[in-house]
């Protein structure tokens, strides 16, 4: 884990339960139910990739495949204001995409590797959500495997591209607060836990009172398990 680069979240708590922030050269997960500030995060961490590494940034750029129609450019500003950034020049260095399908998706990350070898100082690649339309193109059991492995392949990429370009991956995935109504999806298990076969950290995210949110360290491979409070504000990511 030589030469691992840690992204601040904007919360001293949550960077913390990261040993520092979102990583470099892996794929960090964040899993949990609507609501719980998954995308908020995205949002955050694709503004703080901008600061200057003392300020806890890789002075890079973010790549932001939306699939549900969630980003938003007011957000991104107001985030950047926040933390002294020109708005104006955050949104430019993150290019957003959307992405209509499960095929449309797929092909953008195989796309990615042509993007980031023209322009090193991608330093982010977050896809929010990676799961929601594979759920719903390949819904129905008799869907489940053929889903699986496409979506297995689409995970190996983005971790591939982590590796090779020495960048982070988020990916978030929207589960249910009931697991049980999760009975037979291979993606979730009983409890919320992802079943990825697919290196990476993964990070519950869930709601508490009012703005605060609770993070979860879940089967980190060299991070101890955990639990932090963070706070969505105003202004962003917060303790
Ligand atoms: P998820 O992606 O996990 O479904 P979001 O990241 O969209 O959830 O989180 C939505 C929550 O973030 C809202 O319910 C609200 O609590 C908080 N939030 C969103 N925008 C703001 C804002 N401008 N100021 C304060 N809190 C906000
Ligand atoms: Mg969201």
């Amino acid at each position: 884990r030589a030469n691992v680069k840690k992204i601040t979240t904007g919360s001293q708590a949550l960077d913390g339960l990261l040993g520092g922030g979102i990583e470099t050269r892996t794929m960090t997960e964040l899993f949990g139910e609507f609501g719980s500030g998954k995308t908020q995060i995205c949002h955050q961490v694709s503004v703080n990739v901008q600061l200057p590494p003392e300020k806890g940034g890789l002075s890079g750029k973010a790549l932001y495949i939306d699939t549900e129609g969630t980003f938003r450019t007011e957000r991104i500003k107001a985030m950047a204001s926040a933390i002294g950034l020109d708005p104006k020049e955050v949104l430019q260095n993150i290019m957003s995409i959307r992405a209509i399908n499960t095929d449309h998706q797929i092909a953008i990350v195989e796309e990615l590797q042509d993007i980031i070898a023209r322009d090193e100082s991608i330093k982010l690649i977050v896809v929010d959500s990676v799961t929601s339309h594979f759920r719903a193109e390949y819904s129905g059991r008799e869907n489940l495997a053929v889903r699986q492995q496409k979506l297995n392949r689409h995970l190996h990429q983005l971790v591939r591209l982590a590796e090779i370009y020495d960048l982070a991956v988020i990916v978030t995935n929207q589960v249910m607060a009931r697991p049980d109504m999760f009975y037979g999806d291979p993606t979730v298990a009983v409890g919320g836990h992802t079943l990825y076969h697919v290196p990476g950290i993964r990070v519950q995210i869930k709601k508490s009172r009012g703005n605060r949110r609770i993070a979860r360290m879940v089967d980190a491979p060299h991070l101890p398990e955990g639990e932090v409070v963070f706070s969505i504000t105003n202004t962003g990511i917060r303790d």
